[in-house]
């Protein structure tokens, strides 16, 4: 048909380029995928203030790709993890970022959309998806200024409210918000003390966007706007939030609204708790908040949302590429909707510890504090909320199997290298750290890199600690083990397989 032939193709169209959009499209375009992405704002400018920094593993799949740096510079480092603002120090973990970087989601998305536009993908901006069809072939995407846009693979990352999501009749169950907080930033003519305030109507505070961390302390910059967040008292307000409802809330709770005036943005966000059922139907996936949202407790969203893209974005290349066949594309939701399921249940139980001031729930707050100022228990939980943790089921075996690779420095024969350095291109890397020569991966040549390697230190893993030296690893484009070899290279073909397509 003539109208179909004119519309514009492109191997993946991503819906939304928000921090999940953006880490995707850099995948694929990485992958040599040709990617575009339809963004309904003009510009990445972002109107207010959402996740305010990367836990350890977003900062390390950033390293993965060589990028890490770039946010770095920008950000303000600290030692600790946070669980319902119970301080976890990170210091002692096996990760050469143990810490948290505090950088506000508008510089993240910056510098993600820099990084983006170096790899040539095309945005679609000031347009929105409107809807989609489906067939065996490819997704017709219907854009609102009446283009259409003719593609492979649909991935809605537009956000908590998806309509990706919705078009696709894919369920969203959870639980409705019991919290709500106005989140802004504004004048005001009085001073108010800066800093959180936990009480019995909820959690409150109010700082300045600029900070400097100063030993382990937020130090506030003395002037420039003020950021300012309020309890509501009745959750869940529908539409907009206005200058009203934060007046409202601020003498509700503080006896004065500061003489509060000239807001930049004022924003909502609640403790809604839901997650889509599939994070597939056949050509259409979901990724970021359009698969998962929850309370921002442990700053968590929009690490998972990246790490989702990192982990769908090689699958997505090779399927579309012919190297794999599209079950690939299970092993998505296969490995990536338990990951966030914890999330959901681990900002649940921090919103419960959180909710009520009283004697009594002081007293629980007090055991958690004991609890986790005992090693173990720390280590768990920050190993959770940084994401270091994270074990995708790649059945029985070597602690590695299915765990991050760590960053070991090597030897090569071309000199000491980082492993994440082997990962920049985003291609799979089988080490070798017994005899050279020992493994055959000549059919798998063309997509797996071989690299006989030396290294000396313990290999130790967060939480798990120290683990026996394998002599062979196979490490995913996004930095997770997929075999480990013995001595015998047994069950490297069936792995190679597997994730990297069947042999030449
Ligand atoms: C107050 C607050 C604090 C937070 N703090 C943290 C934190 O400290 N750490 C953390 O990790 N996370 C935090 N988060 C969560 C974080 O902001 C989100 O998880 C993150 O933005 C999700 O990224 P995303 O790309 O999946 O979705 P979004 O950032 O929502 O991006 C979706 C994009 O899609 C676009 N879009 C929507 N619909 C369409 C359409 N139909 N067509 C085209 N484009 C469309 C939107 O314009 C947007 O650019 C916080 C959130 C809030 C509200």
């Amino acid at each position: 048909m003539p109208e179909m032939l004119s519309k514009t193709k492109h191997a993946v169209v991503i819906a939304g380029a928000g921090p999940t959009g953006l880490m995707l499209a850099g995948e694929l375009a990485l992958a040599g995928v040709d990617v575009a992405i339809v963004e309904r704002r003009a510009s990445q400018e972002l109107a207010g203030s959402r996740a305010g920094g990367l836990h350890s593993r977003s900062i390390e799949v950033l390293d993965q790709r060589g990028i890490a740096d770039r946010f770095l510079s920008q950000g303000q480092v600290r030692q600790v993890a946070g669980f319902a603002w119970i301080p976890l120090d990170i210091s002692d973990f096996p990760t050469r970022h143990a810490y948290v970087l505090g950088l506000w989601q508008n510089h993240i998305e910056r510098i993600l959309a820099g990084w983006v536009d170096e790899l040539a993908v095309p945005i679609y901006r000031s347009r929105e998806v409107t809807g989609f069809v489906q067939d065996d072939d490819g997704v017709d995407v219907a854009l609102s200024d009446g283009q259409s846009l003719r593609t492979q693979y649909l991935v809605g990352c537009d956000g908590g409210r998806s309509l990706i999501r919705k078009a696709a009749g894919i369920e969203f169950p959870g639980w409705d918000p019991t919290t709500s907080n106005l989140i802004a930033e504004v004048e005001l003519t009085e001073t108010p003390e800066l800093g959180l305030r936990h009480d019995a109507k909820g959690i409150h505070a109010f700082s300045r966007a600029e900070y400097e961390i100063r030993d382990g302390k937020v130090i506030y910059m003395d002037c420039g706007p003020v950021r300012v967040m309020v309890t509501e008292q009745h959750p869940g307000g529908a539409g907009e939030p206005t200058l009203r409802d934060l007046r409202e809330a601020l003498i509700a709770v503080y006896g004065t609204d500061y003489g509060i005036h000239s807001p930049t943005w004022i924003s909502r966000f609640t403790d809604m708790t839901r997650q889509a059922a599939a994070y597939r139907d056949r050509r259409v996936l979901l990724a970021g908040d359009a698969a998962h949202v929850h309370a921002p407790a442990g700053g968590q969203g929009l690490n998972t949302g990246v790490q989702d893209a990192v982990n769908l974005g090689w699958k997505l290349a090779q399927v579309i590429k012919g190297i794999s066949p599209d079950s690939l594309l299970d092993t998505y939701h296969a490995e990536r909707h338990p990951v966030a399921a914890r999330v959901l249940r681990n900002t649940m139980a921090q919103v419960a510890l959180l909710g009520r001031v009283d004697e009594r729930a002081k007293a629980l707050r007090d055991t958690m504090s004991e609890l986790l100022g005992m090693d173990e228990p720390r280590r768990r939980l920050a190993a959770m909320i940084t994401a270091l943790d994270i074990h995708y089921d790649l059945g029985e075996g070597h602690p590695l199997l299915g765990r991050r690779m760590p960053d070991l420095e090597l030897v090569t024969a071309v000199g000491r290298l980082r492993v994440f350095t082997l990962l920049h291109a985003a291609r799979p890397v089988l080490l070798n750290f017994d005899e050279p020569g020992g493994l055959d991966t000549t059919p798998w040549a063309d997509r797996v890199q071989l690299v006989d390697a030396k290294y000396v230190g313990a290999w130790e893993l967060p939480v798990i600690g120290t683990v026996a030296a394998p002599a062979a690893v196979l490490i995913r484009p996004d930095g997770y083990v997929a075999w480990v070899g013995d001595k015998t290279g047994q069950g490297l073909a069936d792995a190679l397989t597997t994730w990297f397509g069947p042999p030449a």
